[in-house]
This record gives C-alpha cells, sequence and structure tokens, in this order.
C-alpha cells in the first residue's frame, strides 16, 4: 500500500467528515445537566436548528441515529391500522416504510420509474383515487442516499394540493438538509427528520424531528401508547431533563453547536452554492469517464440527480475492487453499491465538510484506482470536474 499513507479521505455519504472544530467542542467532560451552561446553550441552539430546516417550529432532539428519528416520525403522527403512501426513490423511503409496518401501518409503496425520482403527477393521481382519504401519511426522502436520487419535495407537495388530500406530509432530509436547499414550512412540509452526522457534519448519535401545527393536531387522538419518542414533553420541557426524556448528550450537543456555528457563518445559501458546484464537478468526472465505457451515473435525469451523494454504476467494471483498492492503496474510502449491486456500483459522498481539493482528491483517487484495476474508462475526469466546477470558485 505504497500511496496509502497520509490523511485518511471518508468519501461516504455518512457518517461525513467532522471538521476539526466539531471534534475539539467534543472533547470536554461530563456537565452539569440540570442548570447552567449546558442547560442554556442548547435552548439557545434550537432557534438555530430551526432556521437549517427553514421552520417556525422547534426541533425535537432525540439521542439516536436516523432510525430513531424515521420511529419518532411514525409513532407521533401514525396509529396502527392507519395507511401511509410511500414514495419509492431508492432504498431509504422503503425501509422507512417497513419500519411503520412493523408499528402496524398499513404501507401502499407508490413505485419509482426505474432510475427517476418520484413522479408528482403519479403522485397527485394516486391520491386523487383516494376518495375517502384512507391514506393518513404520505412517506417520502429528499435525497434517496442509496441511489443519489434528488426528489421535488415543493412539486410533490403541489401534487398533493392539487388533488386536495389532507394526508400528512412527511420528508427524511437526512441526506439533505445542511447540503441542498428545503424549505419546510414554505414547501408544507407536515413533519421533517434529519440527523447529525451528514450535512450537519456532527457525529452519529442524534436525530432530528420538526413537526408543523398540521401534525401537532394528529398527536392527541392517537391510541398507540408511546414513552421515550412521544413528542409532547419534549417540545415543551418543564425542565431541561425532559428535553432527551433523560441524559442530555452533553458531547454531541457541543459538536452540533460548533458545526451550527460553522454552517450559519458561512451561509445557508452558501452552504448550498458550495455542494451544487463541488457535484457539479462530481457528475462531470463521472459522465467523462463513462464515454466508451461502462461507467454511468445512476440517475438518468440530470435534474434529478442529487448535489449531496452520487451513484455510479460500473457495468462490468468490479466495483467491489474498486473500493478496496481506492481504501487499501490510496486511503480513499468509498460508499459500497447500497441496494443496488456490490460490484456493479459504488458511491461518492460529497456532504457536509466538503471542498474542491477533498473532491478532486477522491476524484484523483478513483480515476487512479480506475487506472490501477486496468477497467476500461475515458481519462480526464478530474479535469473535466475542474471546468464544471471553475464557476463556483468565486
Ligand atoms: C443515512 C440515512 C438514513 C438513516 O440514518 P441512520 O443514522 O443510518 O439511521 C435515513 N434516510 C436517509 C435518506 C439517509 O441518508
Amino acid at each position: 500500500m505504497p500511496l496509502a499513507n497520509g490523511r485518511h479521505f471518508l468519501a461516504i455519504p455518512g457518517p461525513s467528515v467532522m471538521p476539526d472544530e466539531v471534534l475539539r467542542a467534543m472533547h470536554r467532560p461530563g456537565a452539569n445537566i440540570y442548570e447552567g451552561k449546558l442547560v442554556e446553550m442548547t435552548f439557545a441552539m434550537l432557534p438555530d436548528l430551526a432556521k437549517v430546516a427553514r421552520t417556525a417550529g422547534r426541533p425535537m432532539i432525540y439521542i439516536g441515529n436516523g432510525h430513531a428519528a424515521w420511529e419518532a416520525a411514525l409513532v407521533n403522527t401514525l396509529d396502527p391500522g392507519e395507511t401511509a403512501l410511500v414514495l419509492e426513490s431508492g432504498r431509504f423511503a422503503v425501509t422507512w416504510g417497513e419500519m411503520a409496518s412493523a408499528l402496524g401501518v398499513k404501507v401502499e409503496v407508490l413505485n419509482a420509474r426505474p432510475r427517476r425520482a418520484v413522479d408528482p403527477d403519479a403522485v397527485e393521481a394516486r391520491l386523487r383515487a383516494d376518495r375517502n382519504h384512507e391514506i393518513k401519511a404520505i412517506l417520502v426522502v429528499q435525497i434517496d442516499t442509496a441511489t443519489g436520487c434528488w426528489n421535488d419535495i415543493a412539486a410533490i407537495r403541489r401534487a398533493i394540493d392539487a388533488a386536495g388530500h389532507p394526508a400528512l406530509f412527511l420528508v427524511d432530509c437526512m441526506a439533505s438538509l445542511g447540503c441542498v436547499p428545503y424549505e419546510m414550512d414554505a414547501w408544507g412540509a407536515d413533519v421533517t427528520i434529519a440527523g447529525s452526522q451528514k450535512g450537519l457534519m456532527t457525529p452519529p448519535g442524534l436525530g432530528f424531528v420538526w413537526a408543523g401545527e398540521k401534525a401537532w393536531a394528529k398527536t392527541p387522538t392517537l391510541t398507540r401508547g408511546r414513552s421515550h419518542w412521544a413528542w409532547e414533553k419534549r417540545a415543551e420541557p418543564e425542565f431541561f431533563y425532559q428535553l432527551f426524556h433523560g441524559t442530555a448528550p452533553v458531547q454531541h450537543l457541543y459538536a452540533l453547536r460548533a458545526a451550527l456555528d460553522m454552517i450559519l457563518e458561512e451561509g445557508l445559501e452558501a452552504v448550498w452554492a458550495r455542494h451544487a458546484a463541488l457535484a457539479a464537478g462530481v457528475r462531470a468526472a463521472v459522465l467523462r469517464w463513462g464515454e466508451g465505457s461502462p461507467l454511468e451515473l445512476n440517475m438518468t435525469e440530470a435534474a434529478e440527480r442529487s448535489d449531496a451523494v452520487t451513484t455510479v454504476l460500473t457495468g462490468s467494471i468490479d466495483a467491489k475492487r474498486l473500493r478496496t483498492v481506492a481504501e487499501t492503496n490510496l486511503n480513499v474510502t468509498l460508499g459500497i453499491g447500497l441496494g443496488i449491486s456490490e460490484t456493479g456500483a459504488f458511491r461518492i459522498g460529497h456532504m457536509g465538510h466538503v471542498n474542491a481539493p477533498m473532491v478532486l482528491g477522491a476524484l484523483g483517487a478513483v480515476e487512479l484506482a480506475l487506472t490501477h484495476i486496468g477497467a476500461p474508462f475515458a481519462p480526464g475526469g478530474v479535469e473535466a470536474a475542474i471546468r464544471a466546477m471553475a464557476p463556483g470558485v468565486a
């Protein structure tokens, strides 16, 4: 492994790279979890978390990963026996739907067209056909981390409205918050979920849920038992301990504070623009490599390719071997072909704490690994990426 020593490049779509500022913020002993600095810092941070999701609503913070946030969103909005419509665009919404099934919810999946995003017209048609409003909630992901798909949340909202359907709209922003534009209130999402370890640049272990008024109105009517995941006390705690339904995640909270400081200092719009410019570079590289070779972008429509993660199909090129060479010989960790193929796909994460040298470095390493394994590909991917990124430099 002659070229592996040196800095490790983590190019998977979560957990993402953590800034040194975030790591340093965690390096502290335990704190008073009843009063004082931690309590003040945390309450003051809640509005900043709301800013990131563009909502007036207060976030609930769970000690848990994205799956915990998924469950929190489901049990506070859906009773057993009620129906949820899952909008497929890859593994993630489907897995969320499987969780809903396990919680007793009847789940119907609206299948995606191959390698395409959710079709808002299909959503509208399905909802129009649901004359008795049996469907109580609609589940979708903004960016599906498996396929690299970017769903148009505003367009799906318009489809729901066009059908005049009252179902709650639940949006998974795990892989998109802090990466691409999201407007919870303006786009009429009723529930948003996210986690700490992707665009928010914080270690895995925090799950976030924001709920709008319509979702809150449903909660008191629920018959299912709820305790740890219940929203009520977390949103309106009489004392700090209730905010987390137990001990606060002290170090994670300081890490999150540092990460939010970085995001707000850069400016959310600037963060989105940085992701867009870097993602354009990644896509340009893949398109170049693919000239006369089996390499291609998984999503067939340009507008449906996400700015946070790119899924590459490799055809006859062994993606597993490519990833192994990248990791073992070059110290660059690429994402597995999750839910698609272990040997026929890989993913490049470009979310959170990433800049041009990091992305160009990862792309250069992919090109080097392709060369090393003797794969057929058109060279010049990094050069194409540079040209695509250039307008974003200023
Ligand atoms: C990562 C991810 C999840 C799951 O998060 P975990 O922290 O692994 O539980 C859910 N949805 C999307 C879109 C994700 O990218």
